[in-house]
């Protein structure tokens, strides 16, 4: 029987980053992964392929409604689905080849087959041709992620009523795609084939999209989708979902109560995700899972067996590829003896629509519930320079400081390249700046996070400059 110092199972961003800093520690080090591929749902389905995905269908709309104002004269470009997808897989072939290098380059041994407890100290791997074989390991680190959850009365046949799994892989461009679920994931695949040429609606069960995000930024992004032709319905709640052919029926109430119909070629069902723990067989080693199915940890990411740590999406908090990273190195350092931390207040979020939807730290809704007392800087994007040169004029910054002492709490942007001007957000939030601190630093001009100066110095005395 092989041996391990730390075993982990499940590859996504959470279990590799976990073994490789394992690895790094000096840990004899294992990974069991039941795919053939290594990356977990971010690499292959998740993050990455979204993300490809998002790429070429923005190119496609800037080079159908865009390029003509930068003085640049096509012929009326064609959507080759087929290639785009082929190409997305590329992408993450390319990626979730990596991993298998970052293994290889850190000794680190990979099992593929489904792995499964047959006491906390061992793990049985059974191959898809079900022979096995059982490793003993003094740590063991779950990271076995979700899968997409849907609504009881819904049967999701894969073809027409579809998961973010299929969405990635169509083999045609929808006539008419009905969202159910206005988060993140809806939103990114929804924008996806909105640009290719689709009709999109989304339905949603709350009175706003990306429910969890500063109200100011689900209002600015709802304004923009529905500029670019998306079609909401919120506060109605989905009561079936029925296929007919290629047709695909759903019924909903309204927030009156009456019922509504829409009838789509394709329905995404974007409603969350679940943790998964299927096969593990978690008895046998004694783990306990929350009232959510999540497993249960505590403070060091321990599950009640006290050599079984768990991280990423199968635990509590945010179903975010980097959390579960923090999560994985966390773990790592705990077990040789280090005391890391992760400031939970500080993972971002983000929507990779366009303009990108990103934010970190407390919003307004979280402070006024809070009490605690704020004051709110803004500066809008069509108001610099870099913006109008690209032409990317949508969105805003919002900046918010503690009343007294102008810490900044909470940083909050829609605009061009959000999802990496938040970095400065949270470096500022890390070192515990105020908004004197960035209203202070130099930001290169003409650039995109010009708006966050701007905003800072609008949050410390009303003072922005090109307002
Ligand atoms: C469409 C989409 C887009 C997303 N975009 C983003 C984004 O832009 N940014 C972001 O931060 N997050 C994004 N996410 C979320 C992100 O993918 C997850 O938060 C992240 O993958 C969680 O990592 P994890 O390591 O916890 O688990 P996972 O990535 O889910 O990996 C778990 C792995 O464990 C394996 N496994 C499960 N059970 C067993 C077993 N018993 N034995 C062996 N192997 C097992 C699975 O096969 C899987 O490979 C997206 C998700 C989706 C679906």
């Amino acid at each position: 029987m092989s041996q391990f110092d730390v075993t982990v199972i499940g590859s996504g961003p959470g279990g590799y980053v976990a073994a490789i800093r394992a690895a790094q520690l000096g840990f004899k080090t294992a990974i069991i992964e039941k795919y053939s591929t290594l990356g977990g749902t971010c690499l292959n389905v998740g993050c990455i392929p979204s993300k490809a995905l998002l790429d070429s269908s923005e190119h496609f709309e800037n080079a159908k409604h865009n390029f003509e104002n930068h003085g640049i004269i096509i012929n009326e470009p064609k959507a080759d689905i087929a290639r785009m997808i082929a190409r997305k897989n590329e992408v993450v072939e390319q990626t979730t080849k990596g991993i298998n290098f970052l293994m290889d380059k850190n000794k680190i041994t990979v099992f593929e087959g489904l792995g499964s407890f047959e006491s906390a100290t061992q793990i049985k791997v059974t191959k898809n041709d079900g022979s096995s074989e059982t490793v003993e390991s003094k740590y063991t680190i779950i990271a076995t992620g979700s899968k997409p959850s849907s609504l009881p009365f819904i049967t999701l046949d894969k073809e027409r009523v579809i998961t973010s799994t299929e969405a990635l892989n169509l083999k045609e461009i929808p006539k008419h795609l009905v969202v159910i679920g206005g988060g993140v994931i809806g939103l990114e695949l929804g924008s996806v084939y909105l640009r290719l040429g689709s009709q999109v609606t989304v339905v949603e069960f709350m009175d706003k999209i990306i429910p969890t995000m500063d109200g100011a930024l689900s209002k600015e992004l709802t304004k923009v989708l529905k500029k670019q032709g998306m079609k909401f319905m919120l506060s109605t709640a989905v009561s079936a979902v029925e296929r007919n052919g290629d047709s695909v029926k759903i019924t909903a109430k309204d927030k009156k109560g009456e019922e509504v119909t829409v009838e789509g070629d394709y329905c995404l069902v974007s409603v969350g995700r679940r943790p998964f723990t299927d096969g593990l067989a978690l008895e046998k080693a004694g783990v306990e899972l929350d009232e959510r199915g999540r497993i249960k940890t505590n403070d060091h990411l321990q599950t009640n067996v006290a050599n079984i740590y768990a991280i990423g999406d199968v635990i509590k908090g945010a179903m975010l590829a980097h959390k579960a990273e923090e999560e994985g190195v966390f773990v790592a350092e705990t077990l040789a003896g280090q005391k890391p931390h992760i400031n939970y207040n500080l993972i971002p979020g983000v929507v990779y629509t366009w303009p990108e939807v990103a934010g970190v730290g407390k919003t307004e809704e979280q402070l006024k519930e809070e009490g605690i007392a704020y004051k709110i800087g803004t500066f809008p994007m069509r108001a610099l320079g870099r913006s109008r040169a690209s032409g990317d004029v949508d969105g805003l910054v919002k900046i918010i400081a503690d009343e007294k002492t102008d810490e900044v709490l909470g940083f909050h942007m829609i605009g061009a390249r959000a999802a990496d001007l938040v970095a400065e957000g949270v470096i500022a939030m890390e070192f515990r700046a105020s908004a004197e601190d960035i209203a202070r630093s130099s930001h290169a001009h003409p650039t995109y996070a010009e708006a966050i100066k701007e905003a800072a110095l609008d949050a410390t005395g009303k003072r922005a400059l090109h307002m």
